[in-house]
């Protein structure tokens, strides 16, 4: 599976090759570096697929790296989820872990080399005034873009020495928030803007997660970054495409800092259609209420994945589907539903449940106990054997699975058809028992004892099977069904004065509270896959209580992706 990302990183690979050809490096070394700022979602599955697989394929390791220099929004508890849904995937950083705040001293270090080579000074401007002298990118009538030089903060050409000591009170807490920043000095005429004398440290008096109030001082994320890998000694730094642009800025830190020569390579994000794939979106749907928490199922977070009963692996066969390029794209949220499917398909053991019952009784049934039935546990898996389920008088079906005035090419129950039970035996449906107000209360039906094990007398055939449990031991239970959290392909595409949470879908959940499943998943667990026969591939949610088993429907047996692929080959 790993052997597919491989094959799509191939750009990654010539350039590691050619590095291993020049000499410059003999072990390869890469890192995933989050900021613990938020749950991981399949975006950074992307990211640690590329580079745990891209190391593994030459030998060398992996780093994990909280890159954690903003005290206002990181936290443990992040820290804890991320590390826990990296292994869940299956990568394994062992002892290689990493915080960028335990650099903090050695990155004051260089800092003060910076500003004794005379490349680095402190700054009085605010950020609205550094903003101005920066200048922005601004499109001429023909929309090409123009980038007017910007112009030197009148602090600029500060002596060393007042540099050395103003940097030193900075640490020591002597100024305000905000009122100065230890800035590169390299060009405020560079095209580039990320080039004009970028900032390297900021004032902000904010208790750090793991070093509390010793720092007022913080390192900025394009200083930090590149400083921090060349202190590992990563080889090939790898990272997403909006990097691009800050590639120059982080050679220069390396060159003007002469530390290990880290090279960044930039590979495009991984977006999927109907989600969104940015922390601080996925923030604000967490915080304003959007769903129930960061794994709520209908969340593209690992954790999210996880609860709905995605596998690990079927998350890294669809990596290794998606082609690791230099071009941003959009892929298809059916391509990730069709992986599942056929990793599921393989392993998931099948049982029956009722999703929205009705009471089906069987009127010549008149046995004293209920006969015992043997039911298949995985078609695809001969060693997953099989279970024995109960039949008698009466029984669950879907409401749906009986229609008193049928539609044309409905095989299910009507009066005077007939259908196999699943397991069970051929029925005829004889009517139905309606209440007051109209509704169907029970479907009545009689049984062929003669066709046990649902083959039908005389080679007759049955067009319609339709799945069903034994009244006496069937198991309530509360099923949640899942749609797109957000109804278009893209959510982040909006009218004006619309925001993204505007294309929300409104039923993305459905909860079925009256479902009845087999005795058998009254003790399933999160983290067990299961097929309900007809209706789908589900999985327990850490919710269920003894009393109430929860289940979340993963994906629906339909594969609409397999169908579209069938008839692109035959168009
Ligand atoms: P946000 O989602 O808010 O933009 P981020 O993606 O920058 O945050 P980080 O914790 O900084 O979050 O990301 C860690 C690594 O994961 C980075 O190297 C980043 O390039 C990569 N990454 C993040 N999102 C994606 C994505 N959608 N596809 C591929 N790689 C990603
Ligand atoms: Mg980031």
């Amino acid at each position: 599976m790993e052997e597919k990302i491989w094959y799509t990183t191939d750009f990654i690979r010539e350039a590691v090759k050619e590095d291993i050809a020049s000499g410059k490096c003999t072990e390869i070394r890469t890192r995933f570096p989050p900021e613990p700022n938020g749950w991981l979602h399949i975006g950074h599955a992307k990211a640690i697929a590329v580079d745990f697989t891209v190391a593994a394929q030459f030998n060398g390791t992996c780093n994990l790296r909280f890159d954690d220099t903003n005290p206002e929004k990181e936290d443990m508890s992040y820290v804890e989820a991320i590390k826990r849904d990296v292994k869940w995937l299956g990568y394994d950083w062992e002892d290689r872990e990493y915080f960028a705040s335990d650099y903090y001293e050695y990155l004051y270090d260089l800092a003060i080399k910076l500003i004794k080579k005379g490349k680095a000074y402190v700054d009085d401007l605010n950020d609205q005034e550094m903003r101005e002298y920066r200048g922005t990118a601004v499109p001429d009538k023909n929309n090409i873009t123009h980038t007017p030089p910007g112009k030197n903060s009148p602090w600029r050409d500060r002596s060393i020495e007042e540099n050395l000591d103003l940097f030193a009170r900075m640490r020591a807490g002597e100024f305000a928030d905000g009122s100065k920043t230890l800035r590169a000095k390299i060009d405020m005429t560079h095209p580039n803007l990320v080039m004009r004398d970028p900032v390297m440290y900021r004032i902000r008096r904010e208790p750090h997660y793991r070093t509390g109030n010793e720092w007022c001082i913080y390192p900025m994320y394009d200083f930090q970054h590149p400083l921090s890998d060349a202190k590992e000694g990563i080889t090939h730094s790898l990272c997403s495409l909006e990097y691009e642009i800050h590639r120059p800025l982080y050679d220069w830190f390396i060159t003007e800092a002469e530390v290990y020569p880290s090279r960044q390579i930039e590979f495009a994000r991984l977006n999927i259609t109907h989600t969104v794939l940015s922390k601080r979106w996925l923030l604000q749907l967490v915080r304003d209420g959007h769903v129930s928490g960061w794994d709520d199922p209908r969340m593209p977070t690992i954790a999210g994945l996880r609860r709905r009963g995605y596998t690990p692996e079927s998350i890294r066969d669809f990596l290794g589907r998606i082609s690791v390029s230099k071009t941003d794209s959009m892929v298809d949220i059916q391509l990730l539903e069709h992986c599942l499917r056929e990793d599921l398909n393989k392993r998931a053991l099948r049982a029956m449940a009722v999703l929205n019952p009705v009471k089906l009784v069987i009127e010549n049934f008149d046995e004293s106990e209920p006969v015992a039935l043997e039911a298949v546990n995985n078609p695809e898996d001969e060693s997953a054997g099989t279970r024995t389920i109960y039949f008698g008088r009466e029984l669950y079906i879907e409401r749906d699975d009986f229609m008193e005035v049928p539609p044309p090419k409905y095989h299910r129950l009507y009066p005077g058809s007939k259908v196999r039970l699943r397991y069970g035996y051929i029925i005829t449906c004889t009517g139905c028992v309606k209440n007051e107000a109209g509704d169907v209360v029970e479907v009545r039906c009689t049984y062929e004892p003669e066709t046990k094990g649902g083959n039908p007398a005389n080679g007759e055939k049955i067009k319609g099977t339709i799945h069903w449990l034994f009244a006496d031991t069937a198991v309530p239970a509360r099923v949640h069904l899942y749609d797109h959290l957000f109804a278009p392909e893209r959510p982040m595409e909006v009218e004006p004065g619309k925001t993204f949470l505007d294309n929300l879908n409104p039923s993305s959940l459905t909860v079925l509270d009256h479902a009845f499943v087999e005795p058998c998943l009254s003790e399933a667990e999160p983290g067990q896959y299961w097929q309900f026969e007809r209706t789908g591939y589900f999985t327990a949610d850490p919710d269920s209580t003894a009393d109430l088993p929860v289940f979340n429907r993963t994906v629906s047996l339909r594969d609409t992706w397999a169908r579209m692929e069938k008839n692109k080959t035959k168009s």
